[in-house]
């Protein structure tokens, strides 16, 4: 008789252990298809996202390379803007370049008809003070002043002597002339009014500056006043006051010394009768004795000459036009302080 322990289970029999062994083998193969389904899944996963970044990292290609000739055709567009802006510029540069240069000139233009239109004005409607405003076409009604600017010069004997011989008496407005400035005393001893026009005659130096202007008349006025003892304040402007010359070194000038000669005591004197002896240096002596004829209407005419050493022909015409005003019955005077002036429209 065979022991069995109660609590140990009876042994299955073959076909029960059979029948077991079939079921783990199912259990197992449903194991491997759900593994070998999770891994396609997986692999099909994989593939498309690696699918999915290739076409991405292309796509990326393109948009940058697209950019970049974007870039590059935006960079040569306003490369070519900004050549063509500069170029646009320049142009405008020069124009208003153009522009401002033709602006000067008429300016200038305009300043010199200014000026002729002064003169005219002084002529046709006489000295702005004295007396004698009044004008008329009788020669025989009108004073002559005679004015000589720029001496004393070898010519101020010649001069002299010819006005002495028709007992004329006239005016020098002198400057500095060296070693001609002993006829000065010749000047006023022979009884003609001595007058400042300038020491340098140099515009750049006397219209620099107002200071500049009165250190120069302060020159001439103690030469004068050395030569001869007179302290004369008559004078007259280089160029007279209506030069426009004066504006290339400093704008305004004639303006501001207008004034402050006469706020010093000066009497300042222009012209309204041009002998046209200041066009050339040989200006044919008849053109001047013609010239001298064109008596303004004003019945007092001071008349513009000028002694230095080049104006020969001044001299030549000199006794000619003293004779025509002589015999057409004008008076000759020298200026003093209470002269017509024949100021001229100041342009500066
Ligand atoms: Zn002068």
């Amino acid at each position: 008789m065979q022991y069995r322990d109660p609590n140990r289970p009876a042994r299955p029999s073959p076909r029960a252990r059979q029948n077991q062994r079939v079921q783990q083998i199912r259990q197992l193969r449903t194991v491997l298809l759900v593994c070998a389904v999770i891994i396609a899944v997986l692999a099909v996963a994989v593939t498309v996202f690696a699918v999915r970044s290739h076409r991405m990292t292309d796509t990326d290609i393109v948009q940058e390379k697209a950019y970049a000739s974007l870039s590059a055709a935006f960079a040569s567009e306003q490369a070519a803007r900004e050549q063509e802006g500069a170029s646009y510029q320049a142009q405008l540069d020069e124009q208003s370049k153009a522009h401002a240069s033709e602006k000067d000139a008429l300016e200038a233009t305009i300043s010199d008809l200014n000026r002729q239109l002064s003169v005219k004005q002084a002529a046709a409607t006489g000295p702005s003070s004295g007396s004698g405003s009044s004008g008329s076409s009788d020669l025989s009604q009108k004073t002559i002043y005679l004015t000589f600017d720029d001496g004393p010069s070898p010519r101020t004997p010649e001069i002299l002597k010819i006005l002495d011989k028709y007992g004329v008496k006239a005016t020098f407005f002198v400057i500095n002339g060296g070693k001609y400035n002993q006829y000065m005393k010749d000047i006023v001893n022979a009884g003609h009014a001595i007058a400042l026009h300038s020491y340098t005659h140099s515009y750049s130096t006397i219209y620099a500056s107002e200071s500049a202007y009165f250190d120069d008349l302060q020159k001439i006025s103690d030469v004068v006043y050395e030569q001869t003892g007179v302290r004369t304040k008559l004078i007259r402007f280089p160029g007279g006051s209506s030069n426009t010359v004066s504006r290339k070194y400093s704008s305004g000038i004639m303006t501001r010394l207008t004034k402050q000669v006469e706020s010093k005591g000066y009497v300042y004197f222009d012209w309204n009768l041009s002998s046209g002896d200041a066009d050339g240096n040989r200006v044919p002596a008849q053109t001047l004795i013609n010239n001298c004829r064109k008596v303004p209407r004003s019945n007092s005419v001071i008349v513009l000459m000028h002694d230095a050493s080049v104006k020969k022909t001044t001299v030549e015409a000199l006794p000619s036009i003293i004779e025509y005003y002589k015999n057409a019955g004008c008076k000759f005077a020298k200026l003093t302080e209470s002269s017509p002036t024949a100021h001229q429209r100041v342009n500066n």
